[in-house]
């Protein structure tokens, strides 16, 4: 099939490699380009093992045209601003791309600013320039009080922070320290996990674990005088050491572009992912202002979703997909176990039975990522 049309991707994270790989699958001469300022993938899931020694960051990290199909073009640069109504892309580099279909993978950025103190001060696990301090600092730190708290607004794989207290305790035990280490859990939401389906069976392995925790917290800045985070109501809690994932945004060019967007964050419709108001350009993964979670699993059903669509306007018979807003993550549920969350735009939301499986799965899950997942093999 040869459409003589071209899809751009901006993006080079899991959404925009997937879709490219997904896509030459489905309609396989189509002219496929991918721009990204990233050409060495991260497989961001291992920040969460890096600072236990669990994983060795060599291994989270390939080479992106060792990703990418050969057919499919990569080209390292930043997107600055997107004109849909001329259908073309500018790039920092001062060149002009021109689009048939335009996928938008280019994810979500930190904003610390949005919490006053927060700079400098907390720590995290979301990059590997992050994970790697925070696994020094855990080697060093020999008792104290360590504060585990997230934002009051969307951000990545939401149980990875509740796997960081439940790691920390047998990272604390195995040293022999444990006594000496208080850990402290702050939830903003009315109950400890946002899922508030499966929030009881976290509660008991934080009980299980030793782990406190307080609800209605909403973290809005952080005192490094006192070592304390304040919370919205005036609520003061001492720290440590404290690690907060960091406030969320959409990148700024999507503002700059005037696309439809909250926070930066592009408005796209569930079901099939294109912009709203803008034919021939969608937005998928931590890019899209969805109301389900921003996960790797998430983003490639989406991705699979986007390259169905495209691939039937190029003429190929794929049937259509659409997106049901379905995530899966796995998760480290201590004791050498590991647990599957599944949730979906139906509001149910399940969580399987802990087990050693769940465990093993967790721990190679980024072999399965490299070799199949972000090629487009899901
Ligand atoms: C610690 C941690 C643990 C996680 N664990 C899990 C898990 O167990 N299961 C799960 O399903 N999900 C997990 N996730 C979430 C998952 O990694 C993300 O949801 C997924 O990476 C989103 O893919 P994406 O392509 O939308 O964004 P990204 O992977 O962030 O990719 C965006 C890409 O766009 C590039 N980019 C950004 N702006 C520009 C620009 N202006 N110009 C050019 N390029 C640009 C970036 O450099 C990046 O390469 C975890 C995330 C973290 C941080």
């Amino acid at each position: 099939m040869v459409s003589g049309r071209k899809v751009l991707v901006i993006g080079d994270g899991l959404g925009g490699v997937s879709f490219a790989n997904k896509l030459r699958l489905k309609a396989n001469d189509t002219h496929i380009k991918v721009i990204g300022n990233s050409p060495r993938h991260y497989y961001k899931a291992d920040g969460l093992q890096i600072p236990f020694h669990l994983k060795n960051y060599r291994n989270s990290i390939k080479n992106i045209r060792f990703l990418l199909h050969e057919s499919i073009e990569y080209q390292r640069d930043d997107v600055v601003r997107i004109n849909s109504g001329q259908k073309t892309v500018a790039l920092s580099s001062g060149s002009t791309e021109y689009y048939d279909y335009l996928v938008i993978a280019t994810g979500a950025r930190f904003a610390p600013e949005d919490i006053p103190g927060y700079d400098g001060e907390a720590k995290h696990f979301y990059d590997l320039q992050h994970s790697m301090e925070l696994q020094l600092i855990l080697e060093k730190f020999q008792g104290g009080t360590i504060v585990v708290t997230v934002p009051d607004s969307p951000y990545q794989c939401p149980p990875a922070p509740y796997q960081f207290a439940i790691l920390a305790d047998e990272y604390f035990k195995k040293k022999g320290i444990r006594e000496k280490v208080t850990l402290t859990f702050l939830s903003p939401f009315k109950t400890l996990f946002p899922l508030e389906d499966i929030s009881g069976r976290i509660e008991t392995l934080f009980i299980d674990h030793g782990i406190g925790f307080k609800t209605g917290f909403k973290t809005t800045s952080v005192s490094q005088k006192n070592r304390e985070v304040i919370s919205e109501d005036g609520n003061h809690e001492n720290y440590g050491l404290l690690v907060m994932v960091p406030p969320h945004k959409g990148q700024p060019y999507v503002v700059d572009s005037a696309l439809p967007n909250e926070f930066g964050f592009v408005t796209v419709d569930k079901y099939t992912l294109q912009v709203e108001d803008t034919p021939g350009v969608f937005a998928i993964g931590d890019a899209a202002n969805l109301k389900t979670v921003k996960a790797g699993s998430a983003t490639m059903r989406q991705a699979e979703t986007v390259s169905d669509i495209i691939a039937k306007e190029l003429g190929s018979d794929y049937p259509v997909r659409q997106y049901d807003g379905g995530a899966s993550c796995l998760i480290y549920t201590g004791n050498n176990k590991g647990a599957h969350i599944i949730t979906s735009y139906s509001g149910e939301t399940s969580m399987s039975k802990p087990d050693r499986l769940g465990f093993y799965l967790k721990r190679i899950d980024s072999d399965l990522y490299f070799s199949s997942l972000v090629r487009g093999m899901s």
